[in-house]
């Protein structure tokens, strides 16, 4: 991975920039701490929300290009669930089996195999099943706490750990989602991928690469200022909104799991089965991490 162009250049003059921006306190939980602040870029119009869909075009695209998007794929919709909990094994993977479609476990590696996390075993299977298995780092601090030498560690002995089980990956999935410009390029050294909380959809022209965007589902819900008027976040409506969007605007959506999280009930078990199902019958690629960057690539090429 050496040598490869780092991105943060353009982070700072890239979308956000462009729109009013509010940032906001997560409500607060053990894997969103208090210092993980949610920052969503806002557009009223009509009374409505139009959440974070900068540099996405509604002008119309011309003939070739609605060519070489739909050729590209369209959009993507990527489910990463956190902390390899047990309920990855209980719960999501029939969910994802019956569906036939894979999501992404993000393993804690100091964490495998005890009594409320997947064993080694099952993330193994997972991965035959198609599944797709990334870093959560090895103890799941907030690495922006830490010294050069430990986030190093963090980073790098996590990838080491799943690449020794026969379980390579390219992406780390940032603790509580707490990054920096410092956290990211000492992922950028390991990593092709950083994913991070809150902040939308994922624009594949102007692609923040370690510090990809995620949309909560069942637990960890968004958090929206309560003026202007919003509806729920916590809600199937809003989950297949946020797919419309991604479809409409082209663009990679991540879903943000916690199998074991507060609010993971029955009801958002429902929502996300039923997520999941709306998502593949829409002209979208519901896929993992690998490949929602495959697609997003693609997608950035088109003019
Ligand atoms: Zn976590």
């Amino acid at each position: 991975m050496a040598g490869r162009p780092l991105p943060f250049g353009g982070l700072e003059g890239a979308g956000p920039n462009a729109h009013p921006e509010v940032v906001l306190q997560n409500s607060g939980s053990h894997d969103i701490g208090p210092k993980s602040w949610l920052r969503f870029t806002l557009a009223a119009v009509s009374g409505a929300l139009l959440l974070s869909a900068c540099g996405s075009t509604s002008s119309g695209p011309t003939p070739s290009t609605a060519e070489c998007l739909q050729a590209a794929g369209n959009s993507a919709v990527t489910f990463v669930a956190d902390d390899g909990y047990q309920q990855d094994w209980t719960i999501l993977r029939p969910i994802f089996k019956e569906a036939g479609v894979p999501f992404v476990s993000a393993v804690i590696t100091n964490s495998i195999g005890h009594a409320s996390n997947t064993s080694l075993d099952q993330i193994k299977q997972l991965a035959a099943d198609g599944d797709e298995i990334v870093s959560h780092t090895v103890t799941h601090p907030d690495l922006n706490t830490l010294n050069d030498a430990m986030l190093d560690a963090e980073l790098k002995d996590s990838q080491a750990a799943l690449a020794a089980a026969g379980l390579p990956t390219n992406h780390v999935v940032y603790p509580m989602g707490d990054t920096s410009e410092r956290v990211e390029q000492a992922a950028s050294k390991y990593y092709q991928l950083g994913v991070g909380v809150g902040n939308g959809l994922n624009d594949p022209k102007a692609l923040e690469r370690y510090d990809l965007h995620r949309v909560a589902l069942g637990s960890y819900f968004d958090v929206i200022p309560s003026s202007p008027p919003h509806p729920p976040t916590n809600t199937l409506a809003y989950y297949k909104a946020r797919i419309d969007e991604a479809v409409q605007t082209h663009q990679w959506l991540i879903f943000m799991l916690h199998s074991a999280g507060p609010g993971f009930d029955e009801a958002q078990v429902e929502a996300l089965k039923d997520t999941v199902a709306y998502a593949k019958t829409q002209n979208t690629n519901v896929t993992t991490l690998s490949g929602g960057y495959a697609v997003a690539q693609k997608l950035a090429a088109c003019k």
